[in-house]
């Protein structure tokens, strides 16, 4: 991790700089990103350097998708990420660094525990799948930089919290809280958004819910709204700012209304809000702004 990360961050911290990224993968990266070859030296000779760094993240990606395992398993249970080490569920033998390797351990093990053959479920390598091509698509929308770095941790938040909401209509304050403070910590990066902006955003997105939930609990007569949700939207508005706050809320309604309404009409499960509140998190953080711009020329005509 920390041979990874010594790699990484040099590079993302350089990676204003021009031209990092020529060759085949010139025309997939945003113009002005890179200088040549500030990789090359140190990945494979011969491998356009594109495709190398895009390996690098997914490598990474896959990593922080094991330590992400860690997180949705133990948060919601109240325990701690750190202590025990990873251990296997059924017959508590202590998993070795070969068996813990991202992806690649568990299909050389078929899924199964080296000791005592339990089922390790298909949920594992799947998340850390899920979150090396979330950091490598990040890559190639954005290019090396901090941006990646914040959309990445972003997204890696948003997938846990999708993960325990999904399974248990929990969201860990660790995911809420901790990203808040980590997405107020992150615009005070470069090039991204202004701190004021993100807690403006994270004020707004507390409030909007805050108020919404009162709001349901009287007309309802009882809690219409998880405070996980609350402290959620706070978080995505410290790292989209206030009007991505309302536009996240605003698709995350709409996809949610549009997906899960006949679902829970029929079989009474309440909607898991925080999966949605993420779909719609994810798609304003990419295309928030030509959405925005679409509505008020296109459709307000302004
Ligand atoms: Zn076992």
């Amino acid at each position: 991790m920390t041979s990874f990360l010594s790699i990484l961050l040099p590079v993302m911290v350089s990676g204003r700089l021009s031209g990092l990224f020529r060759g085949p993968f010139s025309g997939l990266m945003s113009p002005g990103i890179g200088s040549a070859g500030l990789l090359s030296g140190v990945l494979v000779p011969g491998v356009p350097v594109g495709i190398a760094a895009l390996g690098v993240v997914a490598v990474f990606g896959a990593m922080i998708g094991s330590f992400l395992n860690v997180c949705v398993c133990r948060w919601p249970a109240g325990e701690s990420v750190v202590r025990p080490r990873s251990h296997c569920r059924g017959c508590q033998t202590p998993i070795s660094w070969r068996d813990n390797i991202p992806v690649v351990s568990w299909l050389l093990l078929a899924g199964r525990c080296r000791s005592c053959s339990t089922p390790i479920p298909a949920r594992y390598p799947a998340v850390e799948l899920a979150t090396a091509l979330i950091w490598t698509g990040l890559m190639m929308h954005y290019g090396l930089g901090w941006r990646l770095l914040t959309a990445g941790i972003f997204f890696t938040i948003l997938l846990g919290i999708a993960i325990t909401d999904a399974a248990a209509y929990l969201i860990p304050d660790e995911f809420s809280l901790g990203g808040l403070a980590l997405g107020l910590l992150l615009a005070f990066a470069p090039g991204g958004m202004t701190i004021r902006s993100a807690v403006t955003g994270a004020v707004l997105g507390f409030s909007l819910l805050y108020v919404t939930a009162a709001a349901g609990e009287k007309l309802l007569k009882k809690p219409a709204m998880g405070g996980g949700d609350i402290k959620m939207l706070a978080m995505v508005g410290a790292f989209l700012g206030p009007w991505g706050a309302v536009l996240s809320l605003f698709l995350g309604s709409l996809v949610g209304s549009i997906v899960f309404l006949p679902v829970s009409f029929r079989s009474r499960r309440p909607v898991p809000f925080g999966v949605f509140l993420a779909v719609g998190a994810v798609i304003t953080e990419l295309w928030g702004a030509g959405l925005m711009e679409w509505y008020r020329t296109d459709l307000l005509g302004f």
